[in-house]
């Protein structure tokens, strides 16, 4: 049965008010709250059976049949909300707005809240490390605005971006962008690629919202940053009915202030996520994070994605890393301090938009007890920062706050003995019946003389005078006794006198539950108005502790402090890569990197598995780290600004979008010469690998050659083709290295050292070798190989495509020939070489 189908005269009045508040929420699907469930009716209800594995059943709403629907109990809600929301399904939560009890007409209803992918608040649904945004984009032709929130933590953001798709796609991945407004639905094409290549949710929404909230915009004049704020109020606020009370001001973001990375850039150095397992394990945030607090943890993710440019600010990190490393029983007394705290900017914004509970607030105070520890060590390290140390909320939270507060908020036990003296009456009541219950009984016992006699209390029955059978004569008629309940074994009486004191004890218990609500709703109110400043401070010990984290860092892992040139000048010496020589079992070989001024480009050969690709990473990842400020893996290093690091390493087909390598690799390089100053770093990796080899050879060259004639920025290439090394004597400003390798008896050993000039041999077959592959298989190569270097040196022009010839003369061993000449041992894992191997020999058994 359809929802619009119904005849709404027939209803009944809860369905009647059910078919109203779901008009307002059509897009979403409504939880509809009656009495201890959620009930959830027609399509809704047919889709989360379906989605969330409920059964379906009905429910009489006044029409003939029953109306498809399900429930689930208002206590273990989240879990499926969650679920809808991570496949990315909006849920609206319509709620019973006064109590069922005070009133015998039907209660009113109304959605509180709703929730979409980008505006999560509940801590449990959130990962710490990452920011939650929710983002709103305009499209002006020239320029895209973009505002992102994420309101678990109340920070705003406001940018302007060149008119490229690319980048804009490439900043909202990098910000991990989980939701997107859009003001209308004309760009289909946007739309298609974040909804169905990044699993991006999109929203359409037209209005900004207006006179409301203008503190997070007030102090800017630029009307585009101002109209981008406002459209995403207006989602936040009228469709999604947040409280933004704790939101900061929202903070101006100038691209151009950072260093630049695309998103290929971000992946391929592995910069918060691995590129086989997308795992954070193994990435370099890994490495880099000691951080104590959640909000640390963000803050360095965020400076490790957004390096800066600014050489004062860069250097003030390097000082703050120094000065707290010469510090080291100030820096373990502040770690130690950092690791009580917990999450206060989310704490701040369950405050106005979630549903705050007593252990909330519990470790708002356990954190705010370390403040005036932290503000001390600050001053003791000089730092130029300080911090509020709250005390007011502190004596507030400690004067108020039951040490071990139950879940729910509506269960009485939050507020402490002393904080409000109309509580502790009510209390003394409470406990003051339950004494008056024990003297009753003893009275009781001897006025009747019945020994056995019990005073009790039940859920169903209330209060009880228990009589066993055998004693019931002995009940005086005059105490006008009434039975409520009778058992085998006896009989359960009510005297008028207990009756009265039940009443107000009952009463007591009630009351003091709704008074304990009503105070907890004032501290909330109190700590709210202390919210800006309480997020101020959490930004200031986020800070403080991504900075340690830097300095635990380079500590541990013997980073130096790079010094930074402005004349184009790169001097590392014994660079390492720092998450490799972390995980690998061998001995990590330190190799230098040095461009003077006159050299641009270094053009790398060396055998496959020989480093090449290691070698470029590091050099990017040491300049990243440098540029947020962190020390660096080498024994030293002079580094120039970076303003855009590009990159185009190994073979990572966009399988989302189905283009090949090749296709990809173009497009790349495209970007980095489109896009490269002098001041950039471009890394690019065995270019032109995806196509035919003469293909693929000329465009490197002529890539490279333009990249070092017209960009003339700071370049590694590697490359296969050594054909290409003839360049450096073209063109003064590019400089050949290799990575050696020493060749024994037939095999190979990795060196990992860089050396100068050019290799002319490839060692692929050593390799093949290495990997397993059968004797038969490597001797046929090294025949062709040389068949091949015979003929290059008669006619080096002519294209010549590779026959792979092997003495397989019947049918079914073809099939045989073709996979092998699928293959590519020299991008072969060792393992796959091997399974390979299995397979080919298991073929050949079986015939
Ligand atoms: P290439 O790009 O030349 O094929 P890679 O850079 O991918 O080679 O390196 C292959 C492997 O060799 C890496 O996974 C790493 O384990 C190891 N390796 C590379 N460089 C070094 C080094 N400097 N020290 C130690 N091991 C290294
Ligand atoms: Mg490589």
């Amino acid at each position: 049965m359809k929802r619009s189908e119904v005849d709404i005269k027939k209803l009944s009045p809860m369905m009647v008010q059910y078919m109203e508040i779901k008009e307002q929420y059509k897009e979403e699907i409504l939880f509809y709250r009656v009495g201890d469930f959620y009930e959830l009716f027609f399509e809704d209800g047919e889709l989360a059976s379906r989605e969330l594995e409920l059964t379906l059943t009905g429910k009489n709403a006044g029409l003939e049949e029953r109306v498809p629907m399900c429930g689930v109990p208002f206590h273990s809600v989240k879990p499926y909300v969650e679920k809808l929301v991570n496949k990315g399904y909006k849920v609206a939560i319509c709620e019973q707005l006064e109590d069922a009890k005070d009133n015998k007409k039907m209660v009113k209803r109304g959605v509180t809240q709703v929730i979409s992918k980008g505006t999560v608040v509940d801590l449990e649904l959130l990962n710490e490390h990452d920011n939650h945004f929710i983002a709103s984009i305009e499209d002006f032709t020239y320029i895209y605005t973009i505002c992102y929130a994420d309101i678990s933590t109340g920070s705003i953001y406001v940018s302007i971006l060149p008119h490229q798709k690319e980048k804009l796609i490439s900043t909202l991945l990098n910000l991990g962008i989980l939701e997107v407004v859009l003001k209308n639905k004309e760009d289909y094409n946007l739309i298609a690629t974040l909804k169905g290549s990044y699993g991006i949710e999109v929203s359409i929404c037209e209005e900004e919202l207006e006179g409301k909230y203008t503190a997070i915009y007030d102090s800017l004049e630029e009307e585009h940053y101002i109209h981008a704020i406002k459209h995403l109020l207006y989602y936040l606020v009228v469709k999604e009915l947040k409280d933004l009370s704790h939101m900061k001001p929202a903070e101006v973001i100038i691209p151009d202030d950072y260093l630049m990375m695309d998103v290929h850039t971000v992946r391929n150095l592995e910069l918060i996520e691995t590129l086989r397992l997308k795992e954070r394990t193994y990435s370099l945030i890994w490495l880099l994070d000691k951080t104590k607090t959640s909000m640390g943890s963000r803050k360095l993710k965020y400076w490790l994605m957004n390096p800066l440019k600014n050489k004062e600010k860069i250097i003030e990190r390097y000082n703050k890393i120094e000065k707290l490393n010469s510090e080291f029983i100030l820096k373990d007394t502040l770690r130690n301090s950092l690791y009580q705290i917990y999450d206060i900017e989310r704490l701040c914004g369950k405050i106005t938009c979630g549903t705050l509970n007593g252990r909330d607030l519990l470790q708002l105070k356990i954190s705010l007890k370390e403040l005036p520890t932290i503000k001390e060590i600050m001053e003791q390290l000089h730092f130029k920062e300080t911090i509020k140390t709250h005390e007011n909320i502190y004596n507030l939270l400690e004067q108020a706050i039951y040490e071990n507060p139950p879940v729910t908020i509506k269960e009485g036990y939050l507020i402490k003995d002393g904080y409000n003296k109309e509580l502790d009456e009510l209390k003394s009541i409470r406990s003051g019946g339950k004494e008056f219950i024990a003297s009753f009984e003893a009275k009781l016992k001897e006025e009747t003389g019945i020994k056995n006699l019990k005073v009790g209390f039940n859920k169903v029955f209330g209060y009880y005078i228990e009589i066993t059978k055998g004693q019931l004569g002995n009940v005086p008629e005059t105490l006008h006794w009434e039975r409520r309940q009778t058992l085998t074994g006896c009989e359960r009486y009510i005297s008028p006198e207990l009756k009265e004191k039940e009443a107000m004890i009952l009463n007591a218990e009630e009351k003091i539950i709704d008074m304990e609500y009503k105070l907890f709703c004032e501290i909330k109110e109190t700590i709210k108005k202390e919210l800006l400043e309480l997020k101020d401070t959490a930004n200031q010990i986020a800070l403080l502790d991504a900075i340690t984290s830097l300095a635990v860092v380079a500590e541990e892992y013997h980073f130096v402090r790079p010094e930074l040139n402005e004349t184009h000048f790169i001097d590392i010496k014994n660079g390492r890569h720092p998450v490799i020589e972390k995980v690998s079992n061998f001995e990590y070989v330190k190799n230098d990197c040095v461009m003077d001024s006159s050299i641009n480009t270094l053009l790398i050969t060396g055998p496959n598995m020989s480093g090449k690709s290691t070698f470029m990473r590091q050099l990017a990842i040491i300049v990243i780290l440098a540029q947020m400020g962190s020390f660096v893996p080498a024994d030293k290093a002079n580094l120039p600004i970076i303003d855009k690091i590009f990159t185009r390493i190994g073979a990572s087909d966009d399988l989302v979008s189905g283009e090949s390598t090749f296709m990809v690799e173009m497009k790349e390089a495209k970007n980095a010469i489109c896009n490269a100053t002098e001041d950039s770093l471009i890394l690019f990796d065995e270019l032109g690998r995806g196509t035919a080899t003469y293909d693929g050879m000329s465009l490197a060259e002529s890539i490279l050659e333009y990249v070092s004639k017209n960009i003339r920025c700071k370049t590694l290439f590697s490359t296969h083709y050594h054909e290409i090394t003839k360049l450096e004597h073209k063109i003064p400003s590019i400089k050949n290295i290799h990575v050696s390798a020493v060749e024994e008896n037939g095999t190979l050993t990795f060196l990992h050292k860089m050396k100068n000039g050019a290799v002319d041999k490839s060692y692929g077959i050593h390799v093949a070798k290495l990997a397993g592959l059968p004797e038969e298989v490597i001797k046929k190569a090294e025949e062709i190989l040389k068949e091949h270097e015979n003929e290059k040196a008669k006619e080096p022009k002519k294209e010549k495509q590779i026959q792979f010839t092997m003495d397989l003369e019947d049918k079914p061993k073809d099939d045989m020939k073709e996979k092998i000449k699928k293959i590519d041992p020299l991008h072969m894992t060792p393992m796959d070489a091997l399974n390979f191997v299995y397979e080919l020999k298991e073929e050949i058994k079986n015939r």
